[in-house]
């Protein structure tokens, strides 16, 4: 039982430090890192950095860097590669252009979200104090 919760623990303390690392910008080769997006069904869409030298180059270092964590569960890893595997090679192009982007928009429709939420309970807040004010000065 004990035993269960530290490990509980020990892999929350990872996964935050994992977010929190800077990535490197530059390989051993001193090239600037490649972006790209992994698809084996075990890593669907997940982002990562290597050399940018091909891999029949001889000099090519074995410089590997993921950039996001790991994928929520299986489940997830199942559906993403699943959708990957059903597009055509046009929209896989598409999808590696702007996955960019895609975070991006993403990022942004959660801060509106976020934002649109905080002005509605400010306006909740203020009709309710019109309310309370106008009580007061009825009585
Ligand atoms: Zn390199």
């Amino acid at each position: 039982m004990a035993s269960s919760s530290s490990n509980n623990n020990a892999s929350a303390n990872n996964r935050s430090r994992y977010l929190m690392r800077t990535l490197p910008t530059h390989c051993s080769c001193n090239l600037r890192l490649a972006r790209r997006i992994s698809w084996t069904e075990r890593n669907p869409g997940r982002r990562f950095l290597v050399c940018p030298r091909p891999s029949s180059h001889p000099q090519r270092c074995d410089d590997f860097f993921w950039i996001d964590g790991e994928l929520y569960n299986d489940w997830y890893k199942h559906t993403m590669h699943r959708m990957y595997v059903s597009m055509s090679s046009q929209e896989r192009e598409v999808f590696e252009d702007d996955a960019h982007n895609h975070q991006m928009e993403i990022a942004l429709a959660v801060m509106e979200e976020r934002v649109a939420r905080m002005v509605d309970e400010f306006q909740t807040a203020k009709s309710q104090m019109w309310l309370l004010g106008g009580r007061c000065v009825g009585s």
